[in-house]
Order: structure tokens, then C-alpha cells, then sequence
């Protein structure tokens, strides 16, 4: 049995409890050693075999799997943030289906979601923005030419770019030709929830002064909209003259 385990954005106590209890039970753990906090290895036991996914291919992956599978033990995969965010889990899903290996998925709580918390943001601000963008500028890993940053700009929804901060000056023009205004705030986050996270706040006219003037190349997050400015609506949920299925309104 594989189970894939979102690690959570950064900080150790951050992973669910259902991934710590896997961890816990593991014989064999596959960590992405890139980004995953090696702090999360105090929840393994010690006899327990690991190996740094961050120098291994998918095919290196597989093996260690197909071996900890004969003699029948138990794998997880552990991912950082939420696998489901380019965890390039999809090909590790079909391989197992092919090989008849039963797997399943734990989620963790995604960078993006850890950059809300550090920026203390709500994506989702009545009147600004209902609308989150999950997305990243196109490198060497190519992005669809229909999701290029200058046509999801034009929506001025709340947006959240991953593996972006060495595209920086692109980036910034692009957004800026899709439709966002200079003043636009916008903030990078450089490794949210880890004890050495860092908050720049800036604008899209100041983007990519601000990551090159930081240094920063990974393990960061862009955020960019209206939601980190200071203009919004109260919510209806918690309004009282909004009646709702769990309370009824004052007239
Ligand atoms: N599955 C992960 C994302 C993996 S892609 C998740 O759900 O978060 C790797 C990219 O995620 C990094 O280049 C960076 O852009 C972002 N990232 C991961 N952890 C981060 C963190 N703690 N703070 C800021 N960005 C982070």
C-alpha cells in the first residue's frame, strides 16, 4: 500500500494528523527533499527506510516502491503542500494503477494556503474578488497558450503564481498588459510557515523590483489583487438583516 501525504506549506506541525499517523506506521518513506521540511522525519519510526525523491527520477521512485511492495510494506509518498498543486502525482497514480498497487491520498495544507495565513489575506473578499487564480508564468516547464498570465490578467481576480520568482520581469508585464493597474498591490511570500518566512509587499509596477531586489529565485509564492488592499464589502453571511439557513434575519 502507497499512501501520497501533502507534508503541509513549511512548518512541521503543519501536516494533518491523518499524514502524521501515516508517517508514523510508514516502512518506507519517499520525501521531495527540495521543499519538504526534513523536520517531518521526527514522525517516523526508527527503523524506517527513507529516500530523498530530490535526486531520484520517477522511474527510481517506482522501483524502491515495487520493491517495499514484495515484501509487503507499507510506502508513503510524502509531497509538499498539498500533492494536488504540480506534485506531478498524476504519473505516479497511473503507474501504480499499472501495476496494481493499491494507493491512496492524504491532503496537506498548500503554500498557497500558508501564504494567506503569513499575509494574514482572505482571497476571497466580497465586492474585490470571488475568484482565486492558481497558476504559474512559463519557464522551461511550458504553460498552455490559452492560460497565458496576460489573459487570466484580464479577470483582476485574485491571483496566486508558483514557481514564478525567476520570471519576475516577464511576469510584471505581463500582468500589467493583461489588465491589472500598476497600483495593484501585490505581495511575495518567501517560504511561508517555515521559521525563516519573509513578506514583501509591493505593487504590480513594483513586482519584479522587489523579488530581484530580494533575491529571491524559489520558494516563494506571488500574490497579486485587490484582496491585499483595503477596500471591501462586509460579507452577507454575517450581516444581520441577512437571512441565511441557520439564521434568520433582522427586518
Ligand atoms: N504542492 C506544493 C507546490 C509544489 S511546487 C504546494 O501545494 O504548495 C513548488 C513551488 O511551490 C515553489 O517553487 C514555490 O513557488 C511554492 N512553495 C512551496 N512551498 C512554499 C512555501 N512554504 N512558501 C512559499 N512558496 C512555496
Amino acid at each position: 500500500m502507497v499512501h501520497f501525504v501533502g507534508a503541509g506549506s513549511g512548518a512541521a506541525d503543519l501536516i494533518t494528523v491523518r499524514g502524521a499517523r501515516l508517517l508514523g506506521e510508514a516502512d518506507v518513506v519517499i520525501y521531495a527533499g527540495s521543499l519538504v521540511n526534513p523536520e517531518l522525519l521526527q514522525y517516523v519510526r526508527e527503523d524506517c527506510e527513507i529516500h530523498n525523491s530530490a535526486q531520484m527520477t520517477l522511474e527510481q521512485v517506482l522501483d524502491v516502491v515495487r520493491s517495499a511492495e514484495a515484501a509487503g510494506k507499507t510506502t508513503v509518498r510524502l509531497h509538499t503542500g498539498d500533492a494536488s498543486i504540480y506534485g506531478a502525482v498524476r504519473e505516479q497514480f497511473d503507474q501504480l494503477e499499472a501495476l496494481g498497487i493499491a494507493y491512496d491520498v492524504c491532503p496537506g495544507v498548500s503554500s498557497f494556503c500558508g501564504a494567506a495565513a503569513a499575509l494574514r489575506a482572505e482571497y476571497t473578499l466580497p465586492e474585490v474578488s470571488q475568484t482565486v487564480i492558481i497558476t504559474r508564468a512559463a519557464g522551461r516547464t511550458p504553460v498552455p497558450d490559452r492560460e497565458s498570465i496576460r489573459s487570466l490578467a484580464a479577470h483582476r481576480s485574485t491571483m496566486v503564481l508558483f514557481l514564478s520568482t525567476g520570471l519576475s520581469q516577464k511576469l510584471q508585464e505581463e500582468l500589467l498588459s493583461g489588465g491589472y493597474p500598476p497600483e495593484t498591490p501585490a505581495a511575495v511570500v518567501y517560504k511561508a510557515t517555515w521559521p525563516e518566512e519573509k513578506i514583501f509587499r509591493c505593487t504590480v509596477g513594483t513586482l519584479a523590483e522587489t523579488v530581484e531586489g530580494a533575491g529571491l529565485t524559489k520558494t516563494a509564492l506571488i500574490i497579486v489583487g485587490n484582496c491585499l488592499g483595503e477596500d471591501y464589502e462586509r460579507s452577507k453571511l454575517y450581516d444581520p438583516g441577512f437571512t441565511t439557513g441557520f439564521r434568520r434575519g433582522a427586518e
